[in-house]
């Protein structure tokens, strides 16, 4: 029968981008300067994330896959002042649960020898060998979803749809961060291999955009610099003034009636560089294009840096929605900017 891990893992895992979500932060957690996606057959035989970064300490190689298992929190204030995208410790257990799962990591000192890490379905530590590697973790996703056969039917009718919303995710992270070089590939059922997505290391936010969308796109885009301070509402947290600043970076469509095709598939929203959904912030911003007659819905790549008790990232499973203490105040203020 299904064990009560198996449904409580729905919470993080439920779908192919809450998987790429997971480990793409768990590696820029890592200090990542190289991020490669692979997926084979659209993610439906298998998804694929190596990075970089600093890989997985031996001691810690029997923790990982365990529920609650973090080696990112080390008290309960570090949640209010949270600086990595991990900290629950969900991801690999319900990973260990929904599909097909192993890790092969290496620390510097142990590359060009690395360690291949397999789990039991409960994430207990079932076996470890030593396979070649360089520095760095690939995490390896097979077969997701097929313990659960409605999800995984679920997963094989929607798998384009699904894809194409995980390149958009994958999207706003390499957008945003310029450290990083994001490779993303899919082989297709013919072996075909596809690149979805590349951008460079030591970057600027607009050869990102570059590489995402087209050379073509910066010509129509102008910087966005906006510094906004708001009186907290009656309902709001009470802070203290110099919170009460926020500054809006990025860039935007330049508005000119009848210009280009803009999407809301190309809108990025962040707070503090980190990909987010902010709905009522999207809603302010596609109100002022259109209360100058210009019905396309912009280009928006905006990031709103504020203080870690401005807002909750929390509050969702998947961290994705923002909800902001102040969201009316500031949405007053950005709309008066804009
Ligand atoms: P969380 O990110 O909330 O800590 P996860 O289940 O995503 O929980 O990961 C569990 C632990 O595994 C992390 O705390 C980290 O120690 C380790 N880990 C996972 N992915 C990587 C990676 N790509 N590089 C280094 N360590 C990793
Ligand atoms: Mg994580």
């Amino acid at each position: 029968g299904r064990s009560v891990h198996q449904i409580q893992s729905g919470q993080v895992i439920v779908d192919l981008c809450s998987v790429v979500k997971e480990l793409v932060e768990n590696s820029l957690d890592a200090g990542a300067t190289s991020i490669e996606v692979r997926f084979k057959n659209d993610g439906l035989d298998s998804i694929e994330v190596q990075d970089n970064g600093g890989g997985i300490a031996p001691e810690n190689y029997e923790s990982i896959a365990l529920k609650h298992y973090t080696s990112k929190l080390s008290s309960y204030d570090d949640l209010t002042s949270l600086t990595t995208f991990g900290f629950r410790g969900e991801a690999l257990s319900s990973l260990c649960a929904v599909s097909n799962f192993h890790v092969i990591t290496a620390q510097a000192h142990q590359a060009p020898k690395a360690n291949k890490l397999e789990f039991e379905q409960s994430g207990k530590l079932k076996g470890t060998q030593i396979v070649a590697g360089q520095k760095g973790t690939i995490v390896s996703v097979a077969n997701l979803f097929s313990r659960l056969p409605v999800r995984r039917k679920e997963l094989e009718k929607n798998i384009k749809r699904e894809l194409a919303k995980v390149v958009n995710l994958l999207n706003e992270y390499a957008c945003i961060t310029t450290r990083v070089r994001f490779n993303v590939k899919n082989t297709d059922a013919k072996r075909r291999q596809v690149v979805l997505l590349t951008t460079k290391a030591n970057s600027t936010v607009k050869d990102n955009i570059a590489n995402v969308y087209g050379a073509k796109t910066l010509l129509t885009l102008i910087p966005l610099a906006l510094e906004l301070e708001f009186e907290p509402s009656a309902t709001g947290k009470r802070l203290n003034r110099e919170l009460n600043k926020i500054y809006v970076k990025g860039y935007i469509s330049r508005p000119v009636v009848g210009e280009g095709r803009g999407t809301r598939d190309r809108q990025m929203y962040y707070v503090n560089s980190r990909p987010c959904g902010i709905p009522q912030i999207a809603k302010a911003f596609n109100e002022v294009y259109k209360s100058y007659n210009i019905s396309q819905a912009p280009f928006v790549l905006a990031d709103f840096q504020m203080d870690t008790s401005a807002y909750d990232v929390n509050v969702s499973p998947d961290k994705r929605t923002i909800l902001l203490h102040d969201s009316a105040a500031l949405i007053e203020s950005l709309k008066e900017a804009l």
